[in-house]
């Protein structure tokens, strides 16, 4: 039996088990230390309670005959479809309902959608960036170059000078881990670039739901010409805490066509093939979200996180280290104090003052000298941490 030799190229460790692995064991070696986590990106607040409401009463229609759903459409309840719609259009931006596949979360779909391309396609992804992108590829054996994000292009670069064919261009926006949020010209010119050269932007926009500025754009269908050439990848997960729910979205516009071909239709026929569809109770508490209540109460609980992103920049600010994010993200990326490489801060941050935080060079090349905290943590082990970080 020969294997996906593919598999074999992923890197050796995931980098949130080799935090763990290290975290455990300074756990085990101060077992009386209080640790503060703002490592990984997950939401801690509880569930809305208009979320929660809806989902128990979804839970009683699975008792009754009468109420009782098995499978649902592959592509998601319309009753989502037409919320995600209208949600969208709030920003200005028109879809139809078949434009929209509801997903178990954005980090399947980032998978899912790259089966409508040949893996002769060159891929091209920013370094930094979240590393499922490079991961999927890697998966489908594809070749992989990077777009570098650094200081200097304020870690938003623009499309290579090179005009390469058939590419899949990979936009984090607002980007994890760096929080940088890609203005309007910006994305014009990746849109512009990508009808020019035949290419596909994948956009992921998990984190929109943090975008304050008003003049940033927070989909890429904000940008005209955009529904030729790109497909946005979302999720429930960031902006109302479904991590652990699972539900997502993901649009593919019925304008792109490739080779001749529709691809939203060529989507719809992969996913009847792949997926029976995301849970009914899980659909429910997800289109709870985009009520009015429901809307409210996210927004304060993404108030909450904004806070402590503003608490964890004022340290660094204090402190005269240099940082992005904050504003437009739930992380805070800064460059490592006394120019320690990334791993060797996690190690000092942790035996020093006991946080937990993500080394930058997990998420790439670029990311080696900066670290990321998440504000998604609690308000007072927040506070703590920014107190710690002023004794730097
Ligand atoms: N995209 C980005 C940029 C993320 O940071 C994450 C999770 O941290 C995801 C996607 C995955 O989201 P989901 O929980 O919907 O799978």
């Amino acid at each position: 039996m020969r294997l996906n030799e593919n598999l074999n190229r992923l890197s050796k460790s995931y980098l949130f088990t080799e935090i763990a692995k290290r975290v455990e064991e300074y756990r085990i070696s101060n077992p009386d230390s209080v640790l503060i986590n703002l490592g990984v990106g997950d939401y801690t607040l509880p569930l809305c309670d208009t979320v929660i409401k809806e989902m128990h009463k979804a839970v009683d229609d699975q008792s009754k005959k009468e109420t009782f759903r098995g499978y649902g459409p592959e592509e998601g309840y319309l009753f989502l479809r037409n919320s995600v719609k209208n949600y969208y259009k709030t920003k200005g931006i028109d879809l139809e309902a078949d434009e929209i596949f509801i997903s178990d979360g954005a980090n399947s779909d980032i998978g899912n959608v790259l089966e409508l391309f040949s893996s002769d396609n060159p891929v091209l992804v920013p370094d930094p960036v979240y590393p499922a992108y490079v991961d999927a590829n890697i998966i489908q054996g594809r070749k992989i170059s990077y777009l570098d994000a650094t200081i200097e292009n304020e870690f938003l670069p623009d499309p290579p000078g090179e005009k390469i064919p058939s590419q899949i261009i990979y936009i984090c926006s607002p980007n994890n881990p760096t929080g940088a949020t890609y203005d309007q010209k910006q994305l014009q010119n990746f849109v512009d670039y990508a009808l020019e050269t035949d290419s596909v932007i994948m956009f992921d926009a998990a984190y929109e739901a943090f975008v304050s500025e008003e003049y940033l754009p927070s989909s890429i269908f904000q940008i005209p010409g955009a529904k030729k050439c790109a497909i946005e990848i979302c999720s429930f997960s960031k902006i109302a805490g479904f991590t652990g729910v699972r539900c997502g979205y993901t649009v593919i516009p019925k304008k792109m066509t490739y080779e001749g071909f529709n691809i939203n239709m060529l989507y719809k026929r992969r996913l009847a093939a792949r997926f029976n569809g995301v849970s009914y109770i899980s659909q429910v508490g997800a289109g709870a979200v985009f009520t009015k209540s429901g809307m409210t109460q996210v927004s304060e609980n993404l108030d909450y996180f904004r806070k402590n992103a503003k608490v964890l920049s004022e340290a660094l600010k204090k402190k005269g280290i240099f940082f992005t994010g904050a504003k437009n993200s739930p992380y805070v990326w800064f460059r490592c104090p006394y120019e320690m490489k990334s791993w060797e801060f996690f190690d000092f941050f942790l035996k020093k003052f006991g946080i937990v935080g993500t080394p930058g060079v997990g998420f790439g090349k670029n990311g080696e000298n900066f670290f990321r905290l998440s504000s998604f943590g609690g308000t007072e082990e927040t506070q703590l941490a920014a107190q710690r970080i002023l004794q730097l």
